[in-house]
């Protein structure tokens, strides 16, 4: 899940300075589940803008923000209300901000900020525990991965700091390495802690990544084709 937050209300008004009939976007998934644009969130930014003298000529909650494609259908089979709107304001993460900008050349604005893929460790209780890096190593660390959870992105064990399994960056927070150490135990496999992993590639990943599926043995991602 895309962990968001809100920007505050002042900087969405600067940015719709001289915008006055305004459409609202939401998102039925990540945005709803984080609590930034969700219908109730939808409903809030709605009231709010008309408070300040703003017409508010559509809103829909987008069930995926991301999906392009729903996008564009869903502002083409609303065409009448949003034909004249001078922009649209996005209550969702970057990609689905990007989606309403690829279906319209209008003033496309992000209500949210990003922040990262989130495990949904309980309600609104989120935690990264992933960032993508294009190669997986977490089969010999115990299925925690250290690139994302030791602040330092470790890959060849501790630094050092760790002081009763936390971490020296942050007393609040366990030292991934110790959590991975613990796990290998569990499972009989210390012996991966000698392991020496080659300095993090990279460059197997490219911004921006790609996946296209074209049929077996044949997808696109990143720099390979
Ligand atoms: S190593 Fe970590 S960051 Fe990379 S894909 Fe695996 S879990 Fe994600
Ligand atoms: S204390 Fe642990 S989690 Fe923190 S930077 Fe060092 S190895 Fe990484």
């Amino acid at each position: 899940m895309i962990i968001s937050k809100k920007k505050p209300f002042e900087e969405v008004a600067e940015d719709l300075e001289g915008l006055s009939r305004i459409v609202i976007l939401g998102c039925g998934e990540c945005a709803t589940a984080t609590r930034t644009g969700g219908p109730e969130e939808v409903a809030e930014m709605k009231a709010k803008l008309e408070e300040l003298g703003k017409s508010v000529v559509f809103t829909e909650i987008v069930h995926t923000g991301c999906h392009e494609l729903d996008v564009k259908r869903i502002l083409r089979q609303a065409k009448d209300q949003v034909g004249d709107a001078d922009g649209f304001l996005i209550l969702s993460c970057g990609a689905g901000t990007q989606a309403a900008r690829a279906a319209t050349d209008k003033r496309v604005i992000p209500g949210c900020d990003p922040l990262f893929l989130g495990n949904i460790q309980r309600s609104m209780d989120f935690m990264e525990k992933c960032s993508h890096c294009g190669a997986c190593i977490i089969d010999d660390t115990g299925a925690i991965c250290p690139i994302t959870r030791c602040a330092k992105g470790l890959v060849n064990g501790p630094c050092g700091g760790t002081s009763h399994g936390k971490c020296e960056i942050d007393p609040n927070m366990d030292c991934a390495w110790t959590l991975i150490f613990a796990q290998l135990k569990r499972e009989g496999r210390e012996d991966k802690m000698t392991k020496i992993n080659p300095p993090k590639d990279w460059n197997v990943i490219r911004h921006p990544a790609e996946l296209m599926d074209r049929g077996p043995d044949k997808q696109k991602m990143g720099k390979e084709v």
